[in-house]
């Protein structure tokens, strides 16, 4: 079977040189085929017109070094997808090649090393299933059908990212396949260059095909038949809703509260529509704990005095309930766009309250929201030479305005929830770094500007890297870091070459 009838003789034969040298389990989707239209959705619907010319549901390395070969052959763009949860559409590429890692999901748990080693496919639900049977856990995020690689790579904020840093700051080593088709390892002690490089910033330099993560003492810990009694380590959970004319005393509550809070403890707000489907906007808070239930009891007493809210639960839960309990809220295919800052506490004014305010105040759709999770704690443990993930960590809140419509209106009406999500942004006026995991625009003119907050100084440092291992920028359908010129070495002083 050919690309298509007029497909020039050479890439028909790149073609079959790539079929002949796939893994017998590994599978070519090709847009003719019955089951395309559905292999090439991701989870944002914004993206269901892209064409790639080839999906490869990978099964190995080898198959990664195949389909590298194959791109540079006929000159496409290859792009891997792990979750498929890339706001800007990234792990799909129209007329290139989409290496999909569905069929790559084993998580290996090393419960004497508290260690996992993950292959590409694997979903935060799947990792927590697994982990979660030794008493362990790793810090990801808060949504259990997003992939693990795209989430850690980029940096990973959860519920325990302020007791044991983001999850990127979590990674022992990468296996990765680069541009030339060298399969490299990166850790601390090999390619430290890169190792450094890809923890934040990964898409621009190869396909990791393994991830090693150290994981923690978290939850239940099922031993064989029976079940540890060390049951403190489950998160108890409280959820408050308030109406919006306390959202002032609220968000100022909590921003007191944060600056001395444990780092057990990380916080969720949004605006919420109460659960019997009517259309007045609550103020949505959810808190959670991960200390023995006595010491979270009364670390919570003080978020229960917080102002008037109608609707208040308290409950302990198992880890896994607790990184399921958004995933209602952001389902697969509906129409999404995204901007993402982040405040510290003394941004915390009434003008950014306004803000927050005029954002609900001014939704184009019930599913819009304007959202901040707590930083902090072991977030700003490390340092600028520890990885290329930086400047977010300085910061005490992420702040993102998500803009969320059905997919079945008009696609003319998608700038009317964007310009609410963009005047929205602009008013809350975090100039602060975003989240290079929340970027939605795959908009080249501002890449460099979105590049510069959410790297800050790094920005050169990843450049040389880059360089060095990507020098023909093969890897560029992401938020694109482009190689140091020979002009930038020397002009700039930043770029220390050493
Ligand atoms: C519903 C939802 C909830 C979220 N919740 C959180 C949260 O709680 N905390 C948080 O920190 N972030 C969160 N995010 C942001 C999330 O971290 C990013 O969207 C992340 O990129 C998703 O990873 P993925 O593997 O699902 O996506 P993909 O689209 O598969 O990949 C994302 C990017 O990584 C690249 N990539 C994928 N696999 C590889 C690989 N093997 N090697 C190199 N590059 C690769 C892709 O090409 C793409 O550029 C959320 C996103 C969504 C949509």
């Amino acid at each position: 079977m050919g690309l298509s009838t007029t497909q020039d003789a050479e890439q028909q034969r790149a073609f079959e040189e790539l079929k002949n040298s796939i893994g017998p389990r590994s599978t070519i989707i090709l847009p003719e085929d019955s089951n395309y239209n559905d292999s090439k959705r991701i989870w944002n619907a914004m993206f269901d017109n892209k064409n790639p010319s080839i999906i490869l549901q990978a099964t190995g390395v080898a198959d990664v070094q195949v389909a590298i070969h194959y791109a540079q052959r006929v000159g496409v763009v290859v792009t891997p997808r792990g979750g498929g949860h890339s706001w800007a559409g990234f792990s799909t590429v129209e007329g290139g090649v989409v290496i999909d890692f569905c069929k790559m999901r084993s998580v290996h748990v090393d419960p004497i090393l508290q260690t996992v080693t993950v292959e590409p496919g694997v979903l935060l639900g799947e990792l927590d299933h697994e982990t979660q049977a030794f008493g362990l856990a790793v810090p990801v995020g808060v949504i259990s059908h997003t992939g693990v690689f795209g989430l850690v790579l980029g940096g990973g904020v959860g519920w325990l990212c302020r007791k044991y840093g983001g999850s990127v700051d979590n990674i022992i080593s990468a296996n990765i396949v680069l541009a030339d088709g060298r399969f490299v390892k990166a850790s601390k002690t090999e390619n430290a260059d890169l190792f450094w490089a890809i923890r934040g910033a990964a898409q621009n330099f190869g396909i990791v095909t393994s991830l090693t993560i150290q994981a923690h003492p978290v939850g239940l810990a099922y031993r064989g038949s029976y079940v540890s009694t060390e049951l403190h380590r489950s998160p108890s959970h409280l959820i408050q809703f308030y109406p919006m004319d306390q959202i002032e005393e609220v968000l100022h509550a909590i921003n007191e509260f944060q600056k001395t809070a444990p780092r057990e403890y990380n916080c969720e707000v949004y605006n919420r529509g109460r659960i019997d489907g009517s259309s007045e906007m609550f103020l949505k808070i959810c808190y959670s704990f991960y200390l023995p239930q006595e010491e979270a009891e009364k670390a919570a007493e003080p978020l229960k005095e917080i102002g008037r809210p109608i609707e208040h639960s308290w409950k302990w839960i198992t880890h896994v309930e607790n990184q399921k309990i958004f995933d209602m809220e952001s389902p697969h295919h509906r129409r999404y766009y995204a901007k993402s800052g982040s405040i510290n506490f003394d941004d915390m004014n009434s003008h950014f309250v306004d803000a927050f305010k005029w954002g609900v105040a001014n939704l184009t759709s019930p599913y819009c929201m304007v959202e901040m999770i707590g930083l902090g704690g072991a977030m700003k443990d490390s340092s600028a030479e520890h990885a290329a993930f930086f400047p977010l960590r300085s910061q005490d809140w992420l702040v993102n305005v998500v803009a969320s419509w059905n997919n079945d209106v008009p696609a003319e009406e998608d700038q009317k929830h964007i310009e609410w999500c963009r005047e929205s942004f602009q008013r809350l006026h975090t100039k602060n770094p975003g989240y290079i995991n929340m970027f939605a625009d795959a908009c080249r003119d501002t890449m460099q500007e979105r590049l510069s907050r959410a790297f800050g100084n790094n920005l050169n440092q990843l450049r040389l890297v880059k360089r060095r291992y990507d020098p023909y920028n093969f890897f560029r359908h992401n938020v694109n870091v482009l190689p140091a010129t020979d002009e930038d070495l020397e002009t700039e002083s930043t770029f220390s070459n050493e």
